[in-house]
């Protein structure tokens, strides 16, 4: 038998105007990172919790969170509740104010980010907090250059694209001078023809330590990581590691920034993936699952070492739309729903009871799949055509007919899933229902079946 998401109310879904919003898109919107003309979008009529439901009312379970970042799921009420409440009282008001949604937000996020990262600089979304944050580390430091990994993703924008360590870097990479990337540890692809965990730590270690030593450690403002890589693969640094990177980071007066956009607010179980490591950064930016997406925040928790730097010297950045009221009502609403219904719990749970040993059992049953990695709401399976030669099913960079069928596969069967290169990261919502988890990871199984068929 075919698994399938259940079926339950459909909410009220008007085709016709599905049908204009499709033929509109078409007309006149230009996606994202898309050649606009093979493009063909599923129009989204309503969604609630962890469910979506298409133009023709077709439901479908999102492990997707959009782009991870839906941590509380679709229409939260208390979130929607909120927002509405912030528009009738005041919709914006410029950054230079003080504003009580505002504060609140900012407070509710440095009482949870790790050490004293407690100064808040908020932004509209992830990439702009990661120009910041550099900005920031090179006012702070004097110095110019930054490091990044390979395989990592840090935003669309000109500097975050260029920090970036994966292929959507390529057509953009001219122009931000000082950018210099290193390998990261990945130990099922190692670039250190590593076998074990504490082999891959030691030499991505060494490795970066002679990368700072050729570059020259007095040039270097700042590291950025992210805490767990997101989109590049769910990859968790082995023990070690980050706690090897704050040390070369401190030795050399280098501001070591964690990215924990995608990986922040629950997605990992913890309410920062830091927090798997023993490892306070200089910055921490932020965005997603700040507010789940429900409008656009991001932003950047400041230690006070940095802070002071701007103490009494201007910070010469901002944005119309810092702190935006609608968007920190949201935040403040969210943040107390996921500590009030104890989500980055639920999150750790998830991960540690169901989709961790439901992955493990893929993995054995499975020749498809090469590995299986992550925590809390966060992983990835990796599909290969052959485990001993780890070829994947896509090639890097790129997509393939066979990954293209997995995923109508999973669609076909009411699962939205999130496909990238010869991966399929498991990324629901941190609230989702164990029920809900099981019927996800069910078809997820199903459709690994058809892997299997483009394996030896
Ligand atoms: N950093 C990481 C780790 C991300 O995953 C993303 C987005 O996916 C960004 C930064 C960029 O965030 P935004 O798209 O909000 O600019």
């Amino acid at each position: 038998m075919t698994s399938t998401v259940e079926s339950g109310p459909v909410p009220d879904i008007d085709s016709d105007s599905a049908r204009r919003a499709y033929e509109l898109d078409r007309k006149h919107v230009f996606h994202s990172w898309s050649a606009q003309d093979l493009l063909d979008p599923m129009v989204i009529s309503a969604a609630e919790g962890s469910y979506v439901w298409d133009g023709d009312g077709n439901k479908y379970l999102d492990f997707t969170s959009q782009l991870v970042n839906t941590n509380i799921g679709h229409q939260h009420p208390a979130v929607v509740s909120a927002i509405a409440a912030q528009a009738t009282k005041l919709c914006t008001i410029a950054p230079s104010y003080a504003n009580d949604a505002r504060s609140e937000a900012a407070r509710l996020i440095a009482e949870r980010t790790p050490g004293e990262l407690d100064r808040i600089f908020f932004t509209n979304g992830g990439a702009d907090a990661n120009e910041h944050a550099v900005r920031m580390a090179r006012l702070h430091t004097g110095r110019h250059k930054v490091l990044s990994a390979y395989r990592s993703y840090h935003g669309g924008t000109h500097l975050a694209v260029n920090l970036t360590g994966d292929p959507r870097r390529w057509p953009s990479d001219s122009g931000s001078t000082g950018t210099v990337h290193f390998f990261p540890p990945y130990l099922y692809r190692s670039a250190f023809h590593a076998s074990t965990p504490e082999e891959e730590s030691e030499r991505a270690l060494a490795h970066l330590e002679q990368l700072i030593s050729l570059e020259g450690p007095s040039t270097i403002a700042a590291l950025i990581l992210e805490s767990i890589p997101g989109t590049a693969g769910i990859y968790m640094a082995p023990a070690g590691y980050f706690e090897g990177v704050r040390e070369l980071c401190t030795r050399f007066g280098i501001v070591l920034i964690a990215d924990e956009v995608m990986a922040g607010f629950g997605r990992t179980g913890k309410w920062f993936a830091v927090e798997h490591f023993n490892v306070v950064p200089d910055l921490l930016t932020f965005a997603k699952g700040v507010n789940s997406g429900y409008v656009p925040l991001g932003g950047v928790a400041i230690s006070p070492e940095i802070a002071a730097t701007f103490g009494q010297r201007a910070y010469p950045g901002g944005l119309t739309y810092s702190g935006h009221p609608l968007a920190a009502a949201a935040a403040v609403a969210t943040i107390n729903a996921m500590e009030d219904e104890r989500m980055v719990e639920h999150a750790a749970a998830l991960g540690e009871t169901v989709i961790g040993p439901a992955l493990e059992g893929f993995a054995e049953r499975h020749r498809s799949v090469g590995e299986v990695r992550g925590v809390g709401v966060f992983w990835a399976i990796e599909l290969v055509r052959n485990r001993e030669t780890r070829e994947p099913l896509a090639p890097y960079g790129g997509s393939s007919p066979e990954m293209n069928q997995l995923v109508a596969a999973c669609k076909t069967r009411g699962l939205l899933p999130f496909a990238n290169f010869n991966r399929i990261h498991v990324v629901p919502p941190c609230n989702t229902s164990v029920a809900d988890t099981k019927a996800g990871l069910a078809i997820l199984d199903e459709v690994l079946d058809i892997a299997d068929g483009f394996a030896d």
